[in-house]
């Protein structure tokens, strides 16, 4: 059995729900999913039901996401979002430790794994994000970093909810607009860290979890990434914020993935 294929983009603070239901509306009719495929959108919450109301009409197999969530079912965090809330919007996915969350809000791993056990725990797909700074880098400790933020992320997840947990290597160095393009030379050793890392947490199951690479990914160098064994699909930030975009991209990473083995037993 292999490892599907999936591409999706996180939209951050950009959007309003018109500019995000066109889009999705645009990307539904460009694309032509194959089985083995797995596209996402990220939409500001704002545009979450808006979006859910375009894929309402027919079923596009698009996943919609959100940026974040709380791991608390309610209460006194004003300005948060509950799983439960994303549920009665249909959300099926959400984005838990996007670099911007870590550094600018100041994310722990340690809220991050309760907000990965609260979103399993409601049957959501999560997509956990991890990846080392420059600086952790520079000073020879990327792998540790990533490895940690895989360890806590994931710890105490239950074997039943494996299948709804997707992982996102993104090094903080490589993402944005003042990133340096990685090579996947960079890429490749920790997209194995992360894979053995998987293995170690949860036995023969964890092989199964998708590993997804983002960092200045464009349909230049999608198909580069895509083509490593560990790598499975491609989260890209600016190069798919267009539909035209967005399709190229996950065109290459496709053509790329397609020609990998990522057989699993
Ligand atoms: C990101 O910010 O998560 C990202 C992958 O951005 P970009 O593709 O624009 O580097």
């Amino acid at each position: 059995m292999a490892r599907p294929f999936l591409f999706g983009t996180n939209f951050k603070m950009n959007q309003t729900p018109v500019e995000s239901a066109v889009f999705y509306q645009q990307l539904a009719a460009s694309v032509q999913i194959p089985p083995d495929t797995h596209l996402f959108v990220i939409p500001p919450f704002t545009s979450l039901p808006a979006v859910k109301d375009v894929v309402g009409q027919p079923p596009h197999g698009i996943w919609v996401g959100a940026q974040n969530v709380h791991w608390a079912p309610d209460g006194a965090y004003t300005g948060e979002i509950s799983v439960g809330m994303l549920r009665a919007l249909d959300v099926d996915l959400v984005l838990l430790g996007h670099a911007e969350r870590r550094r600018y809000f100041h994310e722990t791993d340690v809220e991050l794994n309760r907000k990965v056990l609260a979103a399993l725990s409601a049957s959501m797909r999560v997509l956990l994000a991890v990846g080392e700074t420059a600086e952790e880098r520079s000073f020879g400790v990327g792998g540790e970093t990533v490895l940690r933020q895989l360890r806590i992320g994931l710890h105490g997840v239950q074997p039943e909810h494996l299948e709804l947990v997707q992982i996102a290597y993104e090094p903080v160095w490589s993402i944005g607009a003042g990133g340096t393009p990685a090579s996947p030379d960079d890429v490749e050793p920790i997209a194995k860290l992360i894979r053995s890392g998987c293995q170690d947490l949860f036995a023969g199951s964890g092989a199964g979890i998708p590993i997804l690479y983002g960092g200045s990914v464009d349909p230049t160098n999608a198909g580069t990434f895509t083509a490593l064994p560990d790598i499975d699909g491609l989260f890209v930030g600016r190069a798919a914020w267009t539909v035209e975009g967005f399709v190229a991209t996950c065109h290459a990473g496709y053509e790329g993935y397609s020609k990998g083995d990522r057989a699993i037993g």
